[in-house]
């Protein structure tokens, strides 16, 4: 047999389906509404911060681990808003993204043999985050309306082989937002098990309706067992400058560092500067951010379920996941293609977010983080939409 070809693990897993869906949008010039990326402007204030650490010649590497300014912001931040002391010499390691950050902490924590439960639908990138670090997945269903857990599933999930748990909340693709109480069940799994808490909080202040963002970090026992990702891509509206971290506690940071170390040496030095600016904006920014986002929110919930998608409406995060099984077609993928090329709006089949395919066959994601000329634009193209009676 040749050896031209790629890994094993690298042929475990397909090509991302929510940026293939971005590069189909765009050869058929439709309304990008797949990947979830803003396309209005970053706030103008690290902007300049950007521009001004360029003309200031932060052009080398900053620290491996990340800049000074930015991982203080980083603890300081979430020490503020969460009451849970972070030593960022410690804890906190700045990465190329919450994409990388995640990676990253797979990469030091897994060993052959080792599983992970991972609630489903998940964002696509866990899977081969899994593979590529070895990890074995095991997946807990959430569940429609509410997108809530069986804990006596979740229960049957953990064994002594559990390593960890990855947690996405608010959740993409679902918008859900972890309560409390949920949270509680989790940490208790984590405790007896002996098992560590990854928790992706990216979407962190993208929350509505008097939801309140929990970070599994703050629950009783969980300090010193939970990795908690993020990032400025989604509360900056900067996805493109790949500025994540994680806050880990001190016993794994030496191994989160060493992956990150060798995988990237480190993040866009001027950006990271520019994100420590960020990260001292006012808390009326991020009032501001999540109004914004829910009056959007609501504008795209009208508009799908006028052109009779039915919605799930987020409580969080910036998705609307919905169920087209009133449209007749066979599958979410031969939906999802009629939407981009006849139609000429872009989404992501809902498929792409489960293990078992068939899971996701009735159900599109859309996302909302957009002008309301872009959201007005797809509304006028979905009017073309038929619907089976
Ligand atoms: N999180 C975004 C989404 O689900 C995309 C992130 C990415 O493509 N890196 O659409």
């Amino acid at each position: 047999m040749s050896k031209l070809t790629g890994s094993k693990k690298a042929t475990q897993f397909t090509e991302s389906v929510i940026r293939e869906m971005t590069r189909l949008n765009d050869l058929h010039g439709g309304v990008n509404l797949s990947q979830g990326f803003p396309d209005f402007p970053a706030p103008a204030a690290i902007k300049e911060a950007a521009c001004e650490a360029i003309n200031a010649d932060v052009n080398q590497y900053a620290v491996t681990w990340g800049a000074r300014p930015l991982r203080d912001a980083i603890a300081r931040e979430f020490t503020r808003r969460y009451g849970l002391p972070i030593v960022p010499d410690q804890q906190v390691t700045v990465c190329c993204g919450s994409t990388e950050a995640m990676m990253s902490t797979m990469m030091a924590i897994i060993d052959p043999g080792d599983e992970v439960v991972v609630f489903e639908p998940f964002y696509e990138n866990y899977g081969p985050d899994a593979i590529l670090s070895g990890a074995t997945p095991r997946y807990v269903t959430l569940r429609e309306p509410g997108w809530s857990f069986d804990p006596d599933e979740l229960a049957a999930a953990f064994n002594d082989r559990t390593k960890a748990i990855i947690i996405n909340t608010p959740n993409n693709p679902t918008g859900k937002v972890f309560t409390r109480d949920e949270l509680e069940t989790i940490a208790t799994l984590c405790r007896k098990w002996d098992a560590i808490a990854i928790s992706d909080e990216i979407y962190e202040h993208i929350i509505y309706d008097g939801h309140q963002h929990i970070p599994i970090a703050t629950i009783e026992g969980m300090a010193d067992r939970t990795v908690t990702i993020n990032g400025l891509s989604k509360t900056y509206s900067v996805t493109g400058w790949r500025v994540g971290w994680t806050i880990s506690p001190p016993s794994l940071t030496g191994a989160i560092r060493k992956v990150h170390d060798f995988l990237t040496v480190g993040a866009a030095a001027p950006l990271q500067e520019a994100g420590a600016v960020a990260l001292g904006l006012p808390d009326e920014y991020y009032t501001k951010l999540a109004a914004e986002y829910r009056r959007r929110r609501d504008v795209l919930v009208e508009i799908l379920e006028r052109h009779h998608f039915v919605c799930y409406t987020p409580a969080g995060a910036y998705y609307i996941m919905t169920d087209i099984s009133g449209f007749g077609f066979s599958d979410d993928v031969t939906f999802a293609r009629h939407l981009v090329k006849d139609i000429g709006v872009g989404t992501v089949p809902g498929s792409s977010f489960y293990k078992n395919s068939a899971n996701g066959r009735t159900k599109i994601r859309f996302c909302f983080c957009k002008k309301d000329a872009t959201l007005a634009e797809a509304d006028r193209r979905l009017a073309r939409l038929m619907v089976v009676q």
